[in-house]
């Protein structure tokens, strides 16, 4: 401290000569007369002027502060020329109750203390610098986010919010004068009120937790027990290890989260939450978890009270295996939308659905390419005379390669089944449950009923065919018949004669009104992908008249139609889902690779294990439409499965 305030005392080698020389080699220790004279004077020299500076409040302004296991040191500088000049000092020993305080909790109070200390100097004061040798103090003193500190370190720096002060990280060999004020502190150095205080407001935060007093005593009692826990109070006390790599896992968890780290009425705080000890966490994770609110309301109320290492994984690992929220989870967020191509031209890709209107049924159906529909009245709603219908309706356009449509009884029939064998085309149905598949089907009963609804329905479905739909610029009777029909409106005889449809301006109009469509679509609905499953892995899904998800099984198979599964259930029973209704169950309760079924693949084919669902009801593949290579073998009659490319990813729009 002389050394580092010399270059302020004149004639200091002289006045320091009888203790110096007793530095020298061959001179024998003796502390007489003339060395307590000259350690006196030297003492005096130090606290008067020239040292001493008279203060000046245009100058800027240092306070440094420091604590010692036992004292606090400070001193308060002003800029000079010559460099920082001090104007004054003080220390103080610590109380019996102080010298518990963690080691960021005993810098926290030096620097309050400093502050308080020299406050006829420093309050008003615009800005002042505080020095501190403990870096992990210097953000807490200058966020003023007071949750972020340790209890105790709360209480202090609210009362250092009345000062202007602007914290800075001093090496603690460069903090001289604070150092070695605080390793000799005066035994009164003006009595400690902030202990009171400080103690109080300790007291009011633990109490104030949402914990009744006898859990409180059981969390001492498990504290006092928990090894780990009694060590890291220890360190709390006495100082932390500087290195953290000879600590064990735990201790190391505890070690990057010191700064937080502080120890109060038989617990361990981190901030203002209480350190849970290792036994009772269980019980803590899963009350924390009552009402089963999800993970961020979770981790929310873990934030009020409680903390341990690792604790937001532990919250996770509960929210997510806990099976009355994974039973109860709200549905999944809708898919992005995946537009459908247009077909090459007009007849290839119809979709067909019976609505109701008026107490009468109708069959509608659409084609994917002109959005030409037609509207049959059934009499019956048998198959086989939905089955007449559209061979009427065949008759006059051709068989298309593929026809759509959902699972009602009249599609699913056998005879159904019978019929699109013999006349040669592919039968999809949507996912149960899943409209949005046939997205084609349900917008042209939406228009079916629009025009059934009006005073002269075939004057109105003329309209409609003659009128050009938005998506492809081209009226559905000009890509039907490559001519526009008459109507009650004027029109030119040139135009009723068949011309030279250019496709590719239809083709081009069409895909830019799905992309906008689309891009509108995942925006209303923030869409999220969801991700493929395999076979074999564990779900839960939604069943027909069952809320939530109740029904957990395993994946079988990927279904040929896009984002659809063949899922068993427990009972053994094989359902089709879009994945939409198919929720992923957490890893850790997956089945063991043993138990899952093989997959179908060309080197496992013929497996009866792999095709668990070739014997139900849906037609295998026979035959690829021109222009639709691969689109129709995701199953071969050998039993193999084929993923048809992303690229034909299938309907929703049209
Ligand atoms: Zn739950």
């Amino acid at each position: 401290m002389i050394n580092y305030l010399g270059k302020f005392l004149p004639d200091l080698s002289s006045v320091m000569y009888p203790i110096n020389s007793l530095l020298k080699r061959d001179t024998a220790w003796t502390w007489g007369v003339p060395q307590e004279v000259a350690f006196k004077e030297v003492k005096v020299m130090l606290t008067s002027t020239p040292v001493l500076a008279y203060y000046d409040a245009n100058k800027p302004t240092v306070v440094s502060a420091d604590a010692s296991s036992f004292g606090l040191g400070a001193a308060l500088y002003q800029e000079y020329e010559e460099g920082l000049r001090p104007v004054a000092y003080c220390s103080r020993t610590l109380t019996e109750t102080e010298r518990r305080y963690s080691q960021i909790e005993k810098e926290c109070l030096a620097s309050v203390w400093a502050c308080e200390r020299f406050s006829r100097y420093l309050q008003g004061m615009e800005k002042f610098r505080l020095q501190t040798d403990h870096k992990p103090l210097v953000p807490l003193i200058n966020s003023y986010d007071l949750d972020k500190a340790p209890v105790r370190c709360q209480r202090l720096l609210m009362r250092l919010m009345k000062f202007n002060a602007e914290a800075c990280h001093v090496p603690g060999k460069q903090l001289i004068v604070a150092d070695t004020l605080s390793r000799k502190p005066l035994p009164d150095g003006g009595g400690s009120s902030t202990e009171e205080v400080v103690t109080a407001y300790v007291q009011a935060v633990v109490e104030s937790r949402p914990i009744t007093r006898d859990r409180l005593d059981a969390f001492r009692q498990a504290t006092m027990q928990d090894g780990d826990l009694q060590t890291i109070t220890k360190y709390v006390a006495d100082g932390w290890p500087e290195e953290s790599s000879h600590l064990s896992h735990t201790l190391q968890s505890f070690h990057a989260a010191r700064a937080h780290l502080s120890a109060a009425d038989g617990l361990l705080l981190y901030d203002d939450r209480i350190v849970v000890p290792e036994l009772l966490r269980k019980q803590v994770l899963s009350q924390i978890h009552e009402g089963h609110q999800g993970l961020t309301k979770c981790r929310l109320r873990a934030n009020l009270s409680v903390w341990w290492p690792g604790i937001g994984r532990h919250i996770t690992e509960v929210v997510k295996s806990c099976r009355f929220c994974q039973e109860n989870k709200s549905s999944q967020r809708k898919e992005p939308l995946m537009p459908t191509p247009l077909p090459d031209g007009p007849g290839q890709k119809l979709a067909a659905d019976i609505c109701d209107h008026d107490g009468k049924h109708y069959l509608v159906v659409v084609d994917y390419f002109s959005r030409d529909i037609e509207i049959v009245h059934l009499r019956s709603m048998t198959s086989l005379h939905v089955i007449a219908h559209l061979k009427t309706i065949f008759a006059r356009w051709g068989i298309p390669f593929e026809l759509i449509t959902d699972n009602g009884t009249q599609f699913t029939s056998a005879d159904f089944k019978q019929f699109s064998v013999a006349y040669n085309f592919k039968h999809t149905t949507s996912s149960p449950h899943f409209p949005q598949s046939i997205g084609a089907a349900e917008r042209s009963v939406a228009i079916a009923k629009r025009i059934l609804c009006q005073p002269d329905p075939h004057l109105a479905l003329l309209s409609y065919r003659a009128t050009p739909h938005t998506a492809t610029g081209s009226s559905p009777a000009q890509l039907m018949m490559g001519r526009q029909v008459r109507t009650t409106v004027p029109v030119l005889s040139k135009h009723l004669v068949p011309s030279q449809k250019d496709y590719s301006t239809v083709r081009n109009a069409d895909r830019k009104a799905k992309a906008s469509y689309s891009y509108f679509y995942n925006r209303r609905h923030s869409v999220r992908q969801l991700s493929p499953l395999q076979s074999g892995q564990r779900v839960r899904v939604k069943l027909d008249g069952v809320k939530g998800w109740k029904t957990s099984g395993k994946v079988v198979v990927h279904a040929p139609e896009p984002r659809s599964y063949y899922v068993k259930t427990e009972d053994g029973f094989i359902a089709r889902r879009n994945r939409r209704h198919i929720q992923q169950v957490p890893e850790q309760t997956l089945t063991a690779p043993s138990e899952v079924p093989v997959i179908a693949t060309p080197g496992a084919a013929g497996d009866p294990e792999a095709i668990p669902v070739q014997s139900s009801t849906r037609p295998v593949a026979t035959d690829s439409p021109p222009g639709c290579p691969g689109f129709m073998t995701q199953r071969t009659l050998a039993g193999r499965v084929v993923k048809p490319p992303i690229r034909f990813k299938d309907y929703v729009t049209i």
